[in-house]
This record gives C-alpha cells, sequence and structure tokens, in this order.
C-alpha cells in the first residue's frame, strides 16, 4: 500500500514522525511534489474564498496525489491537551477533505488526536497501525520509534540555528507557522531574499518546543493555541538577540491576526515587519518590503555605534 502525504500544513511540522511511522510498518510513503503556481491554482478550485492561504494550498496537493497513491493521509488534529488547542482547521480537514475530492479517484485514512477527550497522539497512531491491518505491538513500536526521530531531527534544526546565532550580520527572527516558513512557493523566497540582503534568517520553529511553551507567558499570557504559544515563546527566547522580527502570516488567519497585534503592542524596540501572504501577491511587492526593512535595521545599528 503506498500512502500519499499532502506536502503542506501540519507535514512541516511531523514530516519525519509520519513518514518515520510508516516506513516502520513497511508501507511506502509519496509525497507531493513542491508547491508551485499549478497547485495554489488548484487549490483555491476546490477551497472557498475563505479558506487561509495554506489550506488552500493543502487542497492543490491533495489534488495532485491522486493517482499516485492507494489512500491519502489526513490526520484529525483537535488538540494536546493542556498544551493548547489546534487551529480549528486542522480538527476539520479530514472531512474537508473527504467531502470535497468524493468525486475523485482519492481514499483517505486518517487519526484522531484530541487529549481533551482522552485520544492521545500515541493512541491515535496504535489505532491507524492496527486498522492498516498491523498489530498493537508492530504499531506501538512503529510510533515509538517515529518519535524518537522526530525528537532527533528537532535536535538537529535547533544545533544549525544555534551556528545561524555565532555569526556576525543582521539577525532577523521570522515568526510563521512551519508550512509557511518552509513552503518552496510562499516562505522560502523570504529567507533567501533576506541571504540575498546579507542578512540571517533565524527561524521561530527552530527552538526546544516543550521551551517555548513554558515561556511564552512572559509576553502574553492568554493564548490559546498551542502552535502560537511557541511562536511567542521563541519570540521571547531570541528578542535580545536578533535586529528585527518578521510576522509572516498567510491570509486570512484567525489566531495569527489576533497574536501579532499583541506581539506589536508588547514588544518594544524592535524593528517588526508584519507580511501578509494572500493568493494574490507577486514576490516584487514583498521582496521591496524586505529590502527597505534590512535597511532601516542596517540604519539604526550604524546609528547605535
Ligand atoms: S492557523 Fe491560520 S494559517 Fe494555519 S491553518 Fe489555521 S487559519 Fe490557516
Amino acid at each position: 500500500m503506498k500512502i500519499g502525504i499532502p506536502r503542506a500544513l501540519l507535514y512541516y511540522r511531523f514530516d519525519t514522525l509520519w513518514r518515520t511511522f510508516f516506513q516502520e510498518l513497511g508501507f511506502e510513503t509519496v509525497l507531493s511534489p513542491v508547491t508551485d503556481k499549478t497547485i495554489l491554482d488548484e487549490g483555491s478550485r476546490y477551497s472557498i474564498d475563505e479558506n487561509c492561504l495554506s489550506s488552500k494550498l493543502f487542497f492543490g496537493h491533495i489534488a495532485v496525489l491522486e493517482g499516485k497513491c492507494d489512500a491519502v493521509f489526513v490526520p484529525r488534529i483537535a488538540n494536546y491537551g493542556k498544551e493548547g488547542i489546534m487551529c480549528t482547521r486542522f480538527e476539520a480537514l479530514y472531512d474537508t477533505a473527504v467531502n470535497t475530492f468524493r468525486d475523485k479517484d482519492l481514499k483517505f485514512i486518517t487519526c484522531d488526536v484530541d487529549l481533551q477527550e482522552k485520544k492521545t497522539e500515541e493512541a491515535a497512531f496504535t489505532s491507524l497501525g492496527i486498522e492498516l491491518g498491523c498489530s498493537r505491538e508492530k504499531s506501538l513500536g512503529a510510533y515509538r520509534a517515529a518519535k524518537t526521530a522526530d525528537r532527533n531531527s528537532q535536535e538537529k534544526k535547533i544545533r544549525y540555528q544555534e551556528q545561524q546565532l555565532e555569526k556576525e550580520g543582521i539577525k532577523i527572527l521570522i515568526v510563521g507557522h512551519s508550512y509557511n516558513l518552509h513552503d518552496e512557493y510562499i516562505g522560502r523566497p523570504i529567507i533567501k531574499n533576506l541571504y540575498n540582503l546579507n542578512a540571517i534568517p533565524l527561524l521561530a520553529d527552530a527552538v526546544d518546543l516543550d521551551w517555548a511553551r513554558r515561556e511564552y507567558t512572559a509576553i502574553c499570557k492568554d493564548v490559546p493555541w498551542m502552535v502560537n504559544r511557541e511562536l511567542v515563546g521563541a519570540i521571547h527566547q531570541y528578542r535580545d538577540k536578533i535586529d528585527g522580527l518578521i510576522l509572516l502570516t498567510a491570509f486570512p488567519c484567525g489566531p495569527d491576526s489576533m497574536l501579532n497585534e499583541m506581539i506589536i503592542r508588547r514588544v518594544k524596540g524592535l524593528p517588526i515587519l508584519n507580511l501578509l501572504l494572500d493568493s494574490q501577491d507577486g514576490n516584487a511587492g514583498i521582496e521591496t518590503r524586505l529590502e527597505s526593512f534590512v535597511d532601516i535595521i542596517r540604519f539604526r545599528k550604524e546609528a547605535h555605534i
């Protein structure tokens, strides 16, 4: 059985976990290609206008998996208990995908993570393995191996970021969801652009996430969403080591629009650029804004010498 994984949304957080889990169980995984204009257009065609850009991309990635796999993996993730809730889109994603592609040659598999209802991640993946015909023992073993691989992968990201931090130059923390930061079509061009402007981009998802979820309250106390807690925690970790902040948001995002307002009000003394990405944006406008932002930081630094 070939399992399709859309290269979008939570794939960028759980890529190692998901792929290792299926590989440990002996299944082949097929990843959709990197985002391009065709995938974005397809995603927009299958989405309602109110969907955020990131979820439009997700539907485009499902569409390109048609005919390439036996089933597409779309987990339902509601919350991680006291660690916080997920955006409601992740809870609805499986049902929306099944409904949207009901006339297509696409099957879906899912698992249900909802700690408030006592459905842990471990239980969710173990049940999925059993549904796919594996024993409980093998499924649990696959999940545990995947979890270890996931931790190692996050530690590698953190080590790389620590090396970046050691370098001389203008350092800018980009605060955005992993699926926006790392998408080749929407986030990566921004990272590349900063390098071209001789700035050093740091990424808010390359931190100790457990630490970030504990310490985010130093900036904002009431943040219900787990991932936004981590993003605010990352700002707290880096605020004294960076020269500027970029808030990278996909339009229209409820959690980010609330949080960004709070961040702008509470993080004083750092230049902040608020970048809102939508499907209409060309890169030229963004490049100009990044250039001006880096210039402002450079002038500020020179003025303080
Ligand atoms: S958090 Fe924002 S960008 Fe992410 S899926 Fe929800 S609405 Fe979209």
